[in-house]
């Protein structure tokens, strides 16, 4: 990007993030060079957020940040990896120092609080976009696939599933909600928290898992269709959080449990044997575990509420309201 890329990058991303001792060159020479502990995988995950595509055109620079590392993350709990490494490729219109500053302030921020590096990137001028990829770490026979889901496991998922997509209607103004019921939906909308420590916990004790990003029905889609299976999902157990409910009808909450996206909990499948124990695991770290659904030997993903089968389509709201 010209003569002062060299002076960008040392000024915002070149910090004082940790050092990791697995990192033995880090930015500043055309590789990086990192190690991986004996006996695990590098697990690989990348995302990129296009402003006005994955991001609303005025969201805050350390909202962008934060949730760029967010999504990245998230793909790594989801197949149970402890986090090491970002690169980050950032595509920007104009040096705006301001931006940048925020930007670069709450990406070190996440880097400190889950002791990860920066190894590298790149940067370049052009519509604000930014990719990010996450390393991890895991033992390989024990990551969490997508595909080992087993008809009668029971389906569960770690937390309050349809905020995010409440939040981004907040967003978009086109939701009322009050005060402090307003800053929790965009708060989890904007600032998704990876479900990492559940991810490493749940390692060799689900039989899969997934993150939520597009709602319960596609990412469950995805296991089942991994995994040769179909599932039932019983609309009434999904978790809705208070504030959710508060502003809105519960069929609408539902169905952005359903069918929004961006909530960023993990949905796992586990022997119906096994579901205390996992309960408990998680409880360790402070992560619930609702089951929302079974694992069925039928292909396709069902949805019942109270008895009765949803039929469900993306658009399909009111649809949804009269079922
Ligand atoms: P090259 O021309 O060899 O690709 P660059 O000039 O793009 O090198 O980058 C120089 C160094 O700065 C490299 O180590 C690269 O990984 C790092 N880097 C570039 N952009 C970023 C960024 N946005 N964040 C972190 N590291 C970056
Ligand atoms: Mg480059």
């Amino acid at each position: 990007m010209g003569f002062s890329e060299f002076n960008l990058i040392e000024r915002f991303f070149v910090r004082d993030n940790p050092q990791r001792r697995d990192v033995v060159l880090g930015i500043g020479d055309d590789c990086a060079l990192l190690k991986v502990p004996e006996g695990q995988s590098l697990a690989v995950s990348m995302d990129t957020l296009v402003e006005g595509v994955h991001f609303l055109h005025d969201t805050a620079a350390a909202d962008v940040a934060a949730k760029a590392m967010a999504v990245n993350l998230s793909d790594l709990a989801a197949i149970g990896a402890e986090p090491a490494w970002v690169t980050l490729s950032l595509s920007i219109p104009k040096i705006d120092l301001g931006w940048l500053q925020a930007f670069s302030d709450s990406f070190h921020e996440m880097l400190n609080h889950y002791v990860l590096q920066v190894v590298g990137g790149d940067t370049t001028r052009g519509p604000l976009s930014i990719t990010m990829q996450a390393h991890g770490f895991v033992p390989s026979n024990v990551a969490l696939r997508r595909s080992g889901a087993k008809a009668g496991d029971l389906v569960c998922v770690t937390g309050p599933l349809g905020d995010a997509c409440l939040g981004l209607k907040v967003a978009q103004h086109k939701l009322a909600a009050p005060g402090n019921l307003r800053d929790y939906l965009l708060g989890k909308y904007y600032r998704p928290k990876p479900k990492v420590a559940a991810g490493i916990v749940l390692r060799s004790r689900a039989t899969s898992a997934i993150d939520v990003s597009d709602g319960l029905v596609a990412d469950l889609g995805h296991i089942c269709k991994a995994s040769g299976v179909g599932a039932v999902i019983t609309a009434e157990n999904i978790p809705l959080s208070e504030a959710a409910k508060s502003v809105t009808t519960e069929e609408r909450v539902l169905d952005c449990a359903l069918t929004g996206g961006d909530d960023y909990e993990l949905c796992f499948t586990v022997a119906e044997d096994d579901l205390r124990n996992v309960k408990a695991a998680l409880e360790t770290v402070g992560v619930p575990c609702y089951p929302v659904g079974r694992i069925t030997g039928k292909s396709g993903v069902r949805v019942t509420h109270h008895g009765k089968t949803l039929e469900l389509d993306r658009v399909g709201f009111d649809h949804f309201a009269a079922a």
